[in-house]
């Protein structure tokens, strides 16, 4: 098994209340998945519909499962019954399916809005003026079965630090611009204040390579895959 359980423990350790763990498992076999869960982790992150679905029917039926990847609308239905969160919101159309494929199942699901920050042109994501745009639609208020909870963002394929440094603050910007109770400081322990504040905005940014950086620059939800559960080949 090649889930790395004392980095697992050491991450954990070290993001602390404050900043959710996604474990991605994307690729990696079910028993790993498992042996995380059985140490307490229940935020598991996969980007193929398929192999999510395949998982979700023979794991814990607790586990929250975070679609971080690009979403087609005409796969949509089949994950509205069970996922937790949609990072990577990337277009109006896709939104209106997941509000139609919500009303559906009688809930209401949980995205975050993609924004393009990388390098990269074969990134997806919103631009600043098209998350304005979106922003705009959103607060109109008519999709009663979509709850956007905040961004997320994926930073160029690079070890050069000021170039992601800069991309995290340009997120975190926006996120504070559209999202502005993630600047209240709450007391997080008291049961009313979160009811009250419920759901907390989400900023989601980071991964393996860069999550601490992200953290710095404000994120309070990185999708970490490789360090936990090995290279992917
Ligand atoms: C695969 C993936 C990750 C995790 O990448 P690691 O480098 O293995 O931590 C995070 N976010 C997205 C969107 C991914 O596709």
């Amino acid at each position: 098994m090649a889930v790395n359980i004392e980095q697992y423990n050491a991450i954990k350790k070290e993001l602390g209340s404050e900043v959710t763990l996604v474990a991605v498992s994307k690729t990696k076999p079910v028993e790993d998945i498992k042996a995380l869960y059985d140490l307490g982790q229940r935020d598991f992150g996969e980007n193929y519909v398929q192999e999510l679905v395949e998982k979700q029917v023979s794991l814990p039926p607790d586990i929250r499962w975070h679609f971080i990847g690009h979403l087609q609308s005409n796969k949509v239905k089949y994950i509205a019954p069970f996922v937790h969160l949609i990072h990577g919101v990337d277009s109006y159309k896709l939104l209106l399916e997941i509000e139609k494929q919500a009303a559906k199942n009688l809930r209401v699901i949980h995205c975050l809005l993609q924004v393009h920050i990388a390098q990269e042109e074969t990134k997806f994501g919103f631009d600043a003026a098209e998350l304005a745009d979106i922003m705009n639609i959103l607060q109109k208020g008519q999709l009663q079965h979509v709850q956007v909870l905040g961004l997320m963002g994926m930073a160029s394929f690079t070890e050069d630090e000021q170039q992601l440094q800069k991309e995290f603050i340009y997120l975190k910007g926006l996120f504070n611009e559209y999202f502005p109770a993630s600047n209240a400081q709450l007391p997080v322990s008291d049961p009313l204040l979160t009811t009250l504040y419920s759901p907390f905005p989400i900023l989601s940014m980071g991964m393996s390579s860069d999550y601490q950086l992200a953290i710095a620059c404000g994120s309070n939800m990185v999708r970490v895959g490789s360090l936990l559960f090995g290279a992917r080949f």
